[in-house]
């Protein structure tokens, strides 16, 4: 599907919801596509993109903002301590803080850099094992601790399990935001930004459906 045509669902999706247009920031994921398509998508105009893993943006972006001007990137994918200096400096905002261990960290380089990037809290809505993200029930410790940090949380994350009905899951991500004062949602991926707008998302992340099947690394 084309950007623009993503573009007219998200619209369509805001009007639906009694929302301002332009109220769900799309974030294009680039992860793992060739970079012919992230270039088609850059040429188009779009600037606001999201990647997994620190190493590959690190390889891709610099480049091709030397080349296209500033491009906002968001880090969607977990975040080892070891590299958040290095994402610090790639990003603009980290979609994954997941643990208070990473968050004393980030707080730790911001004090050292005098920057911070923004921040969500990713939350583990389905307490699935395998998944990053707090669990739901100690989300609320968990945004406390970053407060007292001093760092700049926009609101919450999450990954809804693939099985399941992830309307109930952005209820919940909203719901939590909601009695801890945060309005950033990023939560809606190709298969289900439309449900997350309705439910509030301010930040949707779009991969397949804009670049195509993802090939397999
Ligand atoms: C890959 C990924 C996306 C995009 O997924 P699509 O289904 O391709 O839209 C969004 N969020 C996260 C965290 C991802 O890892």
């Amino acid at each position: 599907m084309s950007l623009d045509q993503i573009q007219d669902r998200i619209t369509a999706a805001e009007a639906n919801a009694g929302r301002a247009p332009g109220s769900a920031k799309l974030i294009a994921v680039s992860k793992v596509q060739p970079d012919a398509r992230v270039r088609a998508v850059l040429d188009a105009g779009h600037r606001v993109f999201g990647e997994n893993r620190v190493q590959e943006a690190a390889a891709k972006w610099p480049g091709f903002r030397d080349e296209f001007g500033p491009v906002e990137l968001h880090l969607l994918g977990p975040l080892q301590s070891n590299k958040a200096r290095q994402a610090m400096d790639l990003f603009d905002v980290i979609h994954s803080v997941d643990r208070p261990k990473l968050a004393r960290t980030l707080a730790r380089l911001a004090d050292e850099q005098g920057r911070c990037p923004d921040l969500f809290v990713q939350v583990n809505t389905g307490a699935e094992p395998q998944k990053a993200g707090i669990l739901p029930d100690d989300a609320d410790e968990m945004i406390a601790e970053c407060r007292t940090l001093g760092l700049p949380v926009l609101g919450l994350m999450c990954i809804p399990p693939v099985d399941e009905d992830a309307a109930t899951h952005f209820q919940m991500l909203s719901d939590i935001a909601a009695r801890n004062g945060l309005t950033g949602l990023s939560m809606g991926m190709s298969d289900d930004f439309e449900t997350a707008i309705a439910h509030g998302a301010t930040h949707i992340r779009v991969g397949s459906a804009i670049f195509g099947a993802r090939v397999a690394p």
